[in-house]
């Protein structure tokens, strides 16, 4: 197998160069060019022939490429279906926000976690993506849009926390001065609530804004349709969540879909915000995209502004997020399932 030089940063870069017996410059060299979207080794003018040959011989620039596009005409926000080097699909999609750009990117092919209202999940999961194949995306769509994406969510195919090492070297590179200068201010991650691992994450320092997908105030509702509930359970996820604050000094955000019936009583706002009172938090409330193999359908917007309401009544600071890119509706997972012929929609 070859490597894929987008997994390494610009010292990696420059160490391989020399152990290829090249100066540590043609490093610096091959990472400006794939930072400027070089796609073979032929566009890299500046490099000795007999060079790129070798690169050729033993390495890719495994860069996504994009099979379907899709754009809204309300919004302009961009889905797009994009294929790895080994045929595998995933799927991008960049918003445009007054503050820039954001892109939301996938971190596995598929996903294990079972959530019940997810399309991602429905095929189960494949492999984890290179910290390369994530930073590919962010690439990919950066040059086809022509401007600079300032902003990163972790909220496409996988859980993110599940391939934590190559997510974790994907926040190193997207930062690097010389790459794409991401501020970790400006990169969200969010997780299903891998406890074990927000713990270990909360160690590493970083920035970053750490999104949690609550969905449900109680164990037996969370259970219902959050199988990861029954390894870490509400009050587990909670402690995790306390010491991720208390480390980092940062806001958590909890994610809360609401669907109709299943968890968005008035009394489960009540339950909710005993639970996050105190916390350093805030609540994005998403109504639920239909996924037609789920069931699930979304709450009316009476009912999403009565369950904002309440919280807000009960000191929890929460906003409903507004929904992009209606009209090229595809629920995260939906593109490529269609793609690899498992039926959705
Ligand atoms: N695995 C991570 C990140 C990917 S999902 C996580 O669970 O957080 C990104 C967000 O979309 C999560 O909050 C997830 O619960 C939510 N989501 C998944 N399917 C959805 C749907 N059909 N409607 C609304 N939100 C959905």
């Amino acid at each position: 197998m070859k490597i894929n030089l987008m997994d390494f940063s610009c010292e990696e870069l420059k160490k391989l160069a020399t152990e290829l017996g090249q100066p540590a410059f043609r490093g610096k060299q091959l990472y400006e060019w794939i930072y400027k979207g070089a796609e073979s080794f032929d566009d890299m003018t500046n490099i000795s022939k007999e060079f790129r040959q070798k690169l050729d011989e033993i390495a890719v620039i495994g860069n996504a490429k994009i099979s379907e596009k899709y754009v809204s005409k309300i919004d302009e926000t961009r889905k797009y279906l994009l294929e790895l080097d080994d045929g595998n699909f995933i799927e991008s999609v960049l918003m445009k926000y007054e503050y820039g750009y954001t892109i939301c990117v996938s971190s596995q092919v598929g996903c294990k976690m079972g959530c019940r209202f997810c399309a991602s999940t429905l095929n189960g999961w494949s492999r984890n993506l290179s910290p390369g194949e994530i930073l590919s995306q962010v690439l990919c769509v950066q040059k086809d849009l022509g401007q600079r994406i300032s902003n990163i969510v972790m909220m496409g195919i996988g859980e993110p926390l599940d391939n934590f090492d190559n997510v974790l070297k994907f926040v190193e590179l997207v930062n690097a001065p010389g790459g794409l200068n991401i501020g970790q201010r400006h990169i969200s991650i969010s997780t299903c609530g891998l406890a074990d691992k927000i713990r270990i994450l909360a160690e590493k320092n970083l920035q970053i804004t750490l999104l949690i997908s609550l969905h449900a105030p109680d164990d037996e509702r969370r259970s219902g349709i959050m199988p990861v509930n029954n390894r870490f359970n509400i009050s587990e996820l909670m402690s995790a969540c306390d010491y991720y604050i208390e480390k980092s000094g940062r806001r958590i955000s909890f994610e809360y879909t609401l669907i109709s019936g299943v968890n968005d009583n008035l009394e489960e706002a009540d339950v909710l915000a005993g639970l996050l009172r105190g916390k350093l938090c805030h609540v994005n409330l998403i109504p639920v995209n239909k996924v037609k193999e789920t069931g699930f359908d979304k709450s009316s917007r009476k009912r999403v502004d009565e369950f904002r309401n309440r919280l807000e009544k009960r000191g929890i600071s929460a906003t409903v997020r507004r929904e992009m890119g209606s009209d090229i509706n595809a629920a995260c997972g939906q593109l490529r399932n269609r793609k690899s012929n498992i039926p959705t929609e």
